[in-house]
């Protein structure tokens, strides 16, 4: 039983700032600190260390950042074999953070910005998955021709719908899962109300939408099933950057797994939690002798 996770990896560049400079402002730091990020890459990290299986595909560049990506996504155990490698810069996002943790990002898309289709040979690993999960950090039309292929042999398609775009009609014919924050399902629904109210409008387009509501925990909603709501475990959350992330590939490793809805829910509540009380992004996901110890 295994999750492939199509999507970006990025090298995120964190620069920490007493406050971000206005346009023509020039402000100093010397605290820079260099890392393995972008959404696909995150999922792929949490998929593989909550335990199942995990391939990663996407592209990276063939500079430096593109080895540590590599080598970042291996030592997490999931399988970077078809990882396209191609001329050019990797994705980098440069993140500067001030001393309130407000944050304003630049990405620059670079290798993931030319992932614009599938060979015959990533479609292969495609149809051989259980779970397909994407999100929105390479080109909408590889997201969509791969949902197609994993709808055709019977793969499980889950998207997380961030950073938040309009989803066509014909990728939407071909998720399973739509996985959003509460910001992106009312953008999903084109409507505000209750999660469970917005998770029915969203149940009209996809047979099943799972909403993260931050430290109020997580709804899943499928067609013909009563939604299933779990709380957020109490913690202190220091840093949330990555929660979601974190609990959409534990969610999908979960699933694999064959775990009630109830459980997956928790076991993906108790990743994000434990990811939550970290700093960082990949560095602050956790395995699964953590996850399994605080489910406990
Ligand atoms: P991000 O963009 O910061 O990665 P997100 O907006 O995609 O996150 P959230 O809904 O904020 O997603 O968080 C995802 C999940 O992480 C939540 O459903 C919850 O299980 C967990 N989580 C987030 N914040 C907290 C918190 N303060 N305490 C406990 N769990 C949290």
């Amino acid at each position: 039983m295994s999750v492939v996770v199509l999507g970006s990896a990025n090298l995120d560049v964190v620069i920490a700032l007493q406050r971000i400079p206005s346009p023509g402002e020039t402000v100093l730091t010397d605290t820079i600190s260099r890392g393995c990020g972008g959404k696909g890459a995150n999922q792929a990290v949490a998929v593989a260390r909550s335990g199942a299986p995990t391939t990663f595909l996407g592209a990276v560049g063939n500079d430096d950042a593109g080895r540590m990506l590599l080598d970042g996504l291996a030592g997490a155990g999931a399988d970077v074999s078809a990882v396209r490698r191609t001329d050019g810069s990797s994705g980098t996002a440069y993140v500067m953070v001030d001393a309130q943790g407000e944050n304003a990002i630049v990405v620059i898309g670079g290798a993931n910005a030319g992932y614009t289709d599938l060979t015959e040979a990533e479609a292969d690993i495609i149809r051989r998955a259980d779970v397909l999960l994407m999100q929105f950090e390479v080109p909408i039309e590889t997201v969509t021709a791969a949902a197609s292929i994993a709808r055709a042999a019977g793969v499980q398609v889950m998207l997380n719908a961030a950073p938040y775009a309009e989803l066509p009609a014909d990728l939407l014919e071909n998720l399973d899962l739509l996985i959003v924050n509460e910001h992106e399902a009312a953008l999903s629904a084109g409507t505000q109300g209750t999660p469970e109210e917005v998770a029915t409008v969203i149940l009209g387009s996809v047979p099943g939408v799972l909403i993260t509501l931050g430290a109020a925990g997580s709804l899943l909603a499928t067609r013909g099933t009563e939604p299933v709501r779990i709380n957020a475990p109490h913690v202190t959350a220091v840093d949330t950057t990555g929660a979601g992330d974190t609990f959409s590939g534990a969610y999908a490793a979960a699933t694999v797994e064959g775990l009630p809805a109830v459980e997956r829910l928790r076991f993906a509540s108790a990743a994000a939690a434990l990811a939550v009380q970290e700093r960082g992004a990949v560095d602050a996901i956790p395995d699964r002798a953590r996850i399994d110890e605080a489910l406990r």
